[in-house]
């Protein structure tokens, strides 16, 4: 139980950010925003994110990221690590980012729940009687107890998931060789948070699975819609990360797990309203944490048309004249994680008639301005397919805007997401 499992030869630094890029021009801009943060005295792993729902969305392949971050790292002169992520990918969906990855996030959601056989349940309650009774978990004054009950339920409500996460892990460790990788497993898309104890229960299964995770993607309470700020109770959230953190800490103790494991907090982006409670944990725990956010780079392109004016402009209120009418179909892979009011979407003709300041003034997330709009900011980000259907006509004015894109991307980056999460900057 105590021993250790071998040490990852690939290890994820302590602080690392996940930043998604769907059309593959921001990689550079995005790095610079990790040299200003190591100006700053904190190292930040970059490692470029893109799930196989984007990839199918934008008609885009894994190896163009790989191909975007090793440019990008190789013009800026980077020679620290950084990563390429598989994000949120299952035995169905990893095929096509073996080669090109390095980072696979395994996402076990989808097997929550589905019940586990009787001796597996059995033989996991034997070998943890360390998790039945009162737990107490260091640096926290939260204590919690685990009944035998709860301890069966949980175990079987997770370790199929648990098995199912091996599975995958074996498949890309058997193709790339298990040093070649970092290991996340995420259960950040279900309806429930997970409880400090589930959390426990899932990593013990881990270990026992000898599965070398080094994040771990829970889902926490309250709403993570995308590219918007958190809805829900910042003291509670402030208290569960502390205890998943506490509980991470406890795993690496008692089962052995590699000592670098940390939390990877899904964001979908823009959560500024707990940026303050993240730093102040990592602080309180001298924890590592793995920040992913989700595709906004592609709303600081919109913004950076917008505000180059001319052709600029014109695409991007072209590009909000089509979401509009097709806001039904866009929106609806996104359910579950996307608020739009749709009394709050401004008219086409609207929108037809502003100037770069009100269309980028609606769509920049400045917290507590009067002109910025969530819904308007929701609905675009869910709209890059228009983007991505336009080919050419598009990726040409990128690159023709590219200085004021590429502003927009590290200033928004670093100001907004890094400075308050790894330096503690209050906005
Ligand atoms: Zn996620």
């Amino acid at each position: 139980m105590e021993k250790r499992l071998e040490k990852p030869a690939l290890q994820l630094g302590k602080y690392s950010i996940g930043v998604g890029d769907r059309f593959g021009h921001q990689a550079r801009a995005q790095l610079r925003a990790c040299e200003q943060a190591l100006r700053h005295g904190v190292e930040l792993t970059p490692v470029w994110n893109k799930s196989h729902r984007e990839h199918s969305i934008i008609g885009s392949e894994p190896l163009g990221v790989r191909a975007a971050a090793d440019a990008a790292t190789k013009a800026l002169g980077w020679d620290k690590p950084y990563f390429c992520d598989a994000d949120h990918i299952t035995t169905e969906t990893v095929e096509r980012f073996l080669a090109p990855c390095d980072f696979f996030t395994i996402d076990v959601a989808d097997s929550i729940g589905k019940p586990a056989t009787d001796h597996a349940v059995q033989s996991f309650v034997r070998q943890h009687s360390e998790l039945s009774g009162r737990i107490r978990l260091e640096g926290v004054a939260q204590q919690f107890e685990i009944t035998s009950e709860i301890l069966v339920s949980t175990a079987n409500k997770f370790l199929f998931a648990v098995n199912k996460a091996s599975e995958v892990y074996r498949k890309i460790a058997s193709n790339k060789g298990s040093d070649n990788f970092i290991a996340e497993i995420s259960m950040d898309e279900t309806d429930r948070a997970q409880t400090p104890a589930e959390l426990l229960i899932i990593l013990a299964a881990m270990a026992d699975e000898k599965i070398p995770v080094q994040t771990i993607a829970p889902k926490f309470s309250g709403r993570f819609n995308k590219g918007v700020d958190y809805v829900g109770d910042v003291a509670q959230f402030e208290r569960e990360i502390a205890l998943d953190v506490a509980a991470i800490d406890f795993a690496v103790r008692h089962y052995g797990l590699p000592q670098n494991l940390k939390l990877s907090v899904h964001s979908g982006s823009d959560k500024f309203s707990i940026y303050p409670a993240i730093h102040s944990t990592l602080k309180r725990f001298d924890a590592g944490v793995h920040l992913k956010t989700a595709g906004t780079t592609w709303l600081e392109e919109l913004i950076g048309l917008a505000e180059a004016g001319g052709e600029g402009l014109q695409l991007a209120k072209e590009i909000y004249v089509e979401a509009y009418a097709h806001r039904n179909e866009l929106c609806a892979p996104y359910a579950t994680v996307i608020d739009i009011h749709p009394d709050n979407l401004p008219a086409p003709q609207t929108v037809n008639g502003w100037g770069s300041t009100q269309f980028t003034s609606a769509l920049r997330h400045i917290p507590g301005a009067v002109t910025y709009n969530n819904s308007f900011r929701q609905l675009l980000h869910v709209s890059f397919k228009i983007a991505a259907q336009m080919g050419t006509r598009y990726l040409d004015l990128l690159e023709a805007h590219q200085d004021v894109i590429s502003k927009n991307v590290t200033e928004n980056l670093f100001d907004r997401h890094i400075a308050p999460v790894f330096l503690g900057r209050r906005n």
